[in-house]
């Protein structure tokens, strides 16, 4: 018989890796609740429905990478694989457009894509995410672009580079789409052969053709970022000012494609080389002012980042970590007394101390040595005598105290210079 294991693209997040990753919690809560941002989570699985409207049936997550289930009673339940429809379903169903507008959200949750796992790539995965919802502003746009850069940058994830585009309205990306088919089928001879064959499935992805031929040829097709009615192209401009002043640096990535089909004007995506180059993408984002009437509610104007937990991790250099200090290492000297040492371990705690008992039944010189390992800067030595040993391990100085002086004691010295 083998020893079960986790699930293929899974990991378990081990205490050395949960340091990290509480840090970087922390940090996110830090940045963004300072900004105004309120925390929301949302259930690990919503109705199907939700996703095929939200994300868009047509989607590489909706047709091929949800883990979708019967609930038993006869209705399909599905993973979340991305926490903006969930949001904005939590949104209509709070009725928080009552609230003063617009209202802005994050989270830090996990996610379930079945994708084919590398490193950087995981079935199930966290994101931080953040999303404003009621507020059609470039500003808005602007200040999570920032917000998502400050995190990024202030973590300390390397080499980050900001790839900025605009989708324009939905209408204005059909008409693209169309122009750009017929300029491909009028090159087809100068086309590979892959990207002909999906002219009328994808256009766009002629663009991301590595055949020599082809990206010469694609150097001269029209842009959708050419093609912006003036409103939205105004409302770009708008924001790139303001990263601009923010003196953000950026790079106009006009083939920018998103892998989820509800965005509309202001797209981006931070990737990082740190990374390595297939996955590099740390995190991303835009406007998706259509979702929200997707999913039956009034017509609301929003706009959402997204950013990998695990990414972002892989993409910062690794602090040394501090380990937990102990104050308090209760040793057992003799058999029976281990109730009095249960006892001073537990008041210690009480007493606001980390303090840890000995619990493998080892011999005092090998407690000893335990309490060493662990870096414990007093031992108690327990025995049945009504007086406790209390040793200070960088001193090797031993003194015996009355039981209820030890943690006096230790606290008092907490106090000293
Ligand atoms: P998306 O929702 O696809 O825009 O993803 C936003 C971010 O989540 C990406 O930039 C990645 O950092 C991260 N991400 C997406 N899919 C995965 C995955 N399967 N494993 C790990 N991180 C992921």
């Amino acid at each position: 018989m083998s020893v079960i294991q986790a699930p293929r693209g899974t990991f378990d997040v081990l205490p050395a890796d949960a340091a990290r990753r509480a840090a970087l919690e922390a940090h996110a809560a830090r940045i963004l609740e300072a900004a105004g941002y309120g925390r929301i989570e949302t259930p690990t699985f919503e109705a199907t429905e939700l996703f095929s409207r939200g994300v868009g049936a047509a989607t590489d997550i909706v047709q091929k990478e949800m883990y979708t289930f019967d609930d038993g009673g006869g209705r399909s339940l599905t993973l979340r694989p991305e926490g903006t429809a969930p949001v904005c379903r939590a949104y209509l169903e709070h009725g928080m457009h009552k609230l003063p507008q617009p209202v802005k959200l994050w989270y830090m949750s996990s996610f379930y894509r079945a994708e084919a796992p590398q490193r950087g790539r995981y079935r199930q995965f966290w994101q931080i995410g953040a999303e404003v919802i009621g507020s059609a502003t470039a500003e808005t746009d602007a200040e999570l672009i920032l917000l998502l850069a400050e995190l990024l940058q202030s973590f300390g994830v390397r080499e980050p580079r900001l790839l900025l585009s605009s989708l324009g309205t939905p209408a204005t990306r059909a008409e693209y789409r169309e122009e750009l088919a017929a300029f491909l089928h009028a090159h087809e001879d100068s086309l590979s052969s892959d990207v002909v064959a999906r002219i009328d499935l994808n256009p766009l992805r002629a663009f991301d053709s590595k055949d020599p031929t082809t990206r010469a040829t694609m150097r001269a097709a029209p842009k959708l970022l050419d093609r912006l009615a003036p409103e939205d192209a105004a409302h770009f401009q708008r924001v790139r000012e303001m990263l601009d002043d923010a003196e953000l640096r950026y790079e106009l990535e006009p083939t920018l494609v998103r892998g989820l089909d509800y965005y509309a004007r202001t797209v981006y995506e931070f990737t990082s080389e740190a990374l390595g180059a297939a996955q590099s993408t740390v995190g991303g984002g835009g406007r998706y002012d259509g979702l929200m009437e997707q999913l039956d509610g009034p017509p609301t104007p929003a706009s959402g980042w997204a950013a990998g937990v695990e990414r972002i991790l892989l993409g910062a250099p690794e602090p040394p970590t501090a380990a937990q200090p102990v104050d308090l290492y209760v040793a057992i000297a003799t058999a029976d007394a281990g109730r009095a040492a249960f006892h001073l371990v537990s008041e210690a705690r009480r007493a606001g101390l980390s303090a840890q008992l000995e619990l493998a039944g080892r011999s005092l010189k090998g407690q000893l040595k335990q309490a060493d390992r662990l870096g414990a800067r007093y031992v108690a030595i327990v025995g049945t005598d009504s007086e406790v040993a209390l040793k200070e391990m960088d001193s090797g100085e031993q003194t015996d105290y009355a039981r209820n002086a030890v943690i006096p004691t230790i606290l008092r010295s907490h106090t000293l210079p």
